[in-house]
């Protein structure tokens, strides 16, 4: 998931790596197809992770589903609020040392990160 990047949009070629976070996002946001499904929660975050500790964090974003279990929160397009930037474009994770575990277990490159992709349109 994204860190930083510059100002500047690659034509990418080969295989998606890591560096490619930092242009997309998808990951980032509820998949379209869960939203479809009546499901608005996305990134679930453990018992004891930092962010939970951290009042002000958890007052903007995070949030709680009916089971109490808590997640990150999400504007009304399904982005974590946490994401700033463009998508497909310059993104970067506001709360990058504080992420959860989920956001760090997406392999760029991977299935999961494909799907988010392709559900957000970016090649
Ligand atoms: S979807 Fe893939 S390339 Fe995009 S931010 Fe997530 S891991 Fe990185
Ligand atoms: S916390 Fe950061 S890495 Fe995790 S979903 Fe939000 S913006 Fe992405």
């Amino acid at each position: 998931m994204p860190r930083r990047a510059p100002e500047r949009r690659l034509l990418r070629s080969g295989p998606i790596t890591q560096r490619e976070c930092t242009r997309c996002g998808a990951c980032c946001c509820n998949a379209r197809s869960n939203a479809a499904e009546g499901f608005f929660h996305w990134v679930e975050i453990a018992e004891r992770e930092p962010i939970l500790a951290d009042e002000r964090l958890r007052e903007r974003l995070v949030t709680f589903d009916d089971a109490g279990v808590a997640h990150l929160r999400l504007d009304p397009d399904g982005r974590c609020l946490a994401l700033r930037g463009r998508l497909g474009r310059r993104v970067e994770c506001t709360i990058y040392d504080l992420r959860p575990r989920a956001c760090r277990r997406v392999e760029a490159g991977s299935d999961e990160c494909l799907r988010a992709r392709a559900d957000r349109g970016i090649a």
